[in-house]
């Protein structure tokens, strides 16, 4: 295989030894050249290395093979007699973190893909494009993804609060109206929740929510503004309830019995006869007056015209 083709694709440090192209993968075989790092512990410089380990990363396929790296690392003796840590691993950040068994940018792709899928359909689909990993671990990345986001830059939030269920569970979610994008959502719509949540957002200059309590009282020097939708939705409520309020709850159809002969009166601006579906209307609404004056129940009168309360 020609290394000099993606050379570029591994870090510098990472020299290259030999390659294997087996019948279903191709093996990279690398040695780090990192001469000295920093003891996790306690940040101190070490080029004292005491032993050699090797780490297997699956990376992103080639063509029609899974690629593995088989990197050979160092271990190092930190050189402070104070620190607890006397011998600790050479890191690959830029590669892959700690304990990872895929390299960076293979798992972005894959959490890419797995928030899009059912975990064991990606699984499958991924298996036949040469990539290795079981739904339970996509399934297990994608809960545990967060995503990349610049609290520093969110200027104008939208906040308003959610519910799983009724009068038990409640959330919140924040909305960054620059991009018009979910931003977090928390698990309660606690103010003080709301409070500490919102401490990340340097620069947040407005906060447009609802009128209801939880968020009035949020902490900071913020603009409060109402949004179009609930504006919008206080005014339809508003105008249902002054309708219920100034209208009747009832309007009598007058002279509808000349519905049921077919010569309604010319005088009655109240009701057009002109079918026979509407003459089967004012049946139902005769019977179910009936029943009502008998005393039965709204739902034993919808059972028996089959049709809703
Ligand atoms: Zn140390």
């Amino acid at each position: 295989m020609k290394y000099s083709l993606i050379e570029d694709m591994f870090p510098q440090y990472l020299a290259f030894k030999s390659s294997e192209i087996l019948k279903d993968q191709i093996v990279i075989n690398f040695d780090s050249q990192q001469k000295h790092m920093k003891c996790p512990r306690c940040g101190r410089e070490s080029n004292q290395i005491t032993t050699y380990f090797n780490r297997t990363l699956q990376d992103l396929p080639i063509i029609d093979r899974t690629l593995f790296l088989k990197i050979r690392l160092k271990k190092f003796r930190c050189l402070n007699h104070d620190c607890e840590q006397k011998i600790f691993n050479e890191t690959i950040n830029e590669v892959a973190f700690s304990g990872e068994r895929r390299t960076k940018r293979l798992n972005d792709m894959l959490v890419k893909f797995a928030l899009l899928h059912t975990a064991e359909g990606a699984s499958r689909f991924l298996k036949q494009n040469h990539i290795l990993i079981s739904g339970d671990t996509l399934l297990r990345m994608t809960m545990n993804w967060e995503p990349e986001i610049d609290y520093i830059k969110i200027e104008v939030i939208g906040i308003d609060d959610f519910c799983t269920k009724k009068k038990h569970y409640y959330g919140t979610i924040i909305i960054d109206l620059g991009t018009n994008k979910e931003v977090e959502i928390l698990n309660s719509r606690d103010t003080q929740n709301a409070n500490k949540a919102l401490m990340k957002y340097t620069n947040l200059k407005i906060i447009s929510r609802d009128r209801g309590v939880q968020y009035q009282s949020i902490n900071g020097n913020y603009t409060h503004v109402a949004d179009r939708s609930h504006l919008l939705t206080n005014l339809s409520d508003w105008l249902i309830r002054e309708m219920k309020r100034q209208l009747p709850s009832q309007y009598i159809l007058r002279n509808y019995e000349s519905a049921f002969n077919g010569s309604p009166d010319k005088n009655s601006p109240d009701i057009i006869v002109n079918s026979d579906a509407t003459k089967r209307k004012f049946e139902i609404i005769e019977k179910a007056r009936l029943l009502s004056r008998q005393g039965y129940s709204q739902r034993h009168i919808a059972e028996v015209l089959s049709m809703d309360r």
